[in-house]
């Protein structure tokens, strides 16, 4: 019988909470330490990849999250005035509610899990306070646990911020995204019918805030003005219950492990959201890392963990901001658009 070893998991959004969902409380004391617990119920709708949706069954959650999603495996991309320039066949993925992800993976978590809430300046000294063998940095884009194991790591500003909100009214099929210099709108399935997101470049990456509401509105509701008209349509129904948000990334990383500390979830690889992957890749992390725990202890784990997942998901990172720029790049648009229109084995575009 091996004796418990501790793992202080810092952040408790969907990495961290996914983590302590899958240790074995025979093998592992858990503690989890969240800064902002009100925030768990928060967003709105995530598309969930395969992948992701198994590991979520090898947590027990699977159908629990399925049962409130809307299935899907195709979308439709539209240009700025509304024709279609492609409908798509994607693999199944689901469009699940954020609040509800994140209700069940709680409802998996272990009675024995300690939970605090605070906000961690410094995991190491937590950690030998706690008497944690592992640090789990699952802190998100800003972390301070990232920044703290490789200094020079702060988080990347980009000149977007993105507006999210639920969309009442009939659920679409499957969803739709608008393209177009500057600006990208998207409508999917959502748990009040629908919800819409839209992306904005704003010209200037002046710090990691998001400019208030009001002034993210205005600045979409100029940049949509003459787009499509159901865009302006849905601007118009906001009120006063958007989130906004700017885009923040992680920096590139050599390693997202090192003694005694592991990064997980956007804390490793924050991307830009245009491939729909952060969470997924948040859980994948999670439920992979808890495997190299059970397999190779605390002292093992970091590595074999950074052997298994570093790589793939820095180029999703990356590609993430290839497909943000190709989506909204106006010296790319006559190509992409021209290649979108010509794929084999599309619809036929009828706007
Ligand atoms: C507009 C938009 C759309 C998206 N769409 C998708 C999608 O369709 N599919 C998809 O897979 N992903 C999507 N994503 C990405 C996804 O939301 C994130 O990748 C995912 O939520 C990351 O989870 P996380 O647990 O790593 O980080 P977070 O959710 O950021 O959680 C980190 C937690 O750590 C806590 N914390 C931070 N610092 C400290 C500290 N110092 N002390 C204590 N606690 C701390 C925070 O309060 C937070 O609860 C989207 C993102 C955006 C912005």
């Amino acid at each position: 019988m091996h004796p418990r070893e501790h793992v202080l998991i810092v952040g408790g959004g969907i990495a961290g909470l996914a983590l302590a969902a899958a240790l074995d409380p025979g093998r592992f004391r858990v503690t989890l330490v969240e800064e902002r617990p009100e925030r768990a119920g928060a967003g709105t709708v995530l598309a969930l990849w395969r992948g992701a949706m198994a590991d979520l069954d090898r947590l027990g959650m699977g159908e629990r999250v399925r049962a409130a999603s809307v299935p899907c495996d195709h979308g439709t991309i539209r240009d700025t005035s509304g024709q279609v320039l492609v409908r798509h066949r994607t693999p199944q993925l689901w469009f699940a509610p954020r609040p509800e992800i994140v209700a069940a993976l709680e409802s998996a978590l272990p009675p024995g899990v300690t939970r605090f809430t605070r906000e961690v300046t410094d995991p190491r000294a937590l950690a030998a306070e706690v008497g944690a063998d592992l640090v789990v940095g699952a802190d998100g884009v800003r972390s301070v646990c990232r920044q703290s194991a490789f200094p020079g790591t702060a988080p990347v500003a980009t000149d977007w911020i993105v507006l999210r909100g639920h969309l009442p009214g009939p659920r679409p099929e499957g969803p739709t995204e608008w393209w177009g210099p500057g600006g990208l709108f998207g409508i999917t399935p959502g748990p009040r019918g629908a919800a819409w997101f839209c992306a904005v470049g704003t010209g200037r990456a002046d710090g990691l805030q998001a400019p208030p509401l009001e002034e993210a509105l205005a600045l979409a509701t100029g940049r949509f003005g003459d787009w499509d008209p159901l865009l302006q349509r849905v601007l118009a129904q906001v009120g006063g219950e958007a989130d906004v948000q700017r885009i923040l990334l992680a920096p590139p990383l050599r390693r997202s492990a090192a003694d005694g500390l592991v990064l997980v979830g956007d804390a490793a690889h924050g991307m830009a959201p245009n491939l729909g992957r952060g969470a997924n890749e948040a859980i994948r992390d999670a439920v992979t890392l808890a495997r190299m725990l059970h397999r190779h202890g605390a002292k093992g784990a970091p590595r074999a963990f950074h052997r298994r997942r570093h790589a793939t998901t820095q180029v999703l990172r990356a590609a993430s901001s290839v497909a943000l720029r190709t989506a909204t790049t106006t010296r790319l648009a006559r190509v992409r658009d021209h290649v979108l229109r010509a794929a084999p084995g599309q619809a036929p575009p009828t706007g």
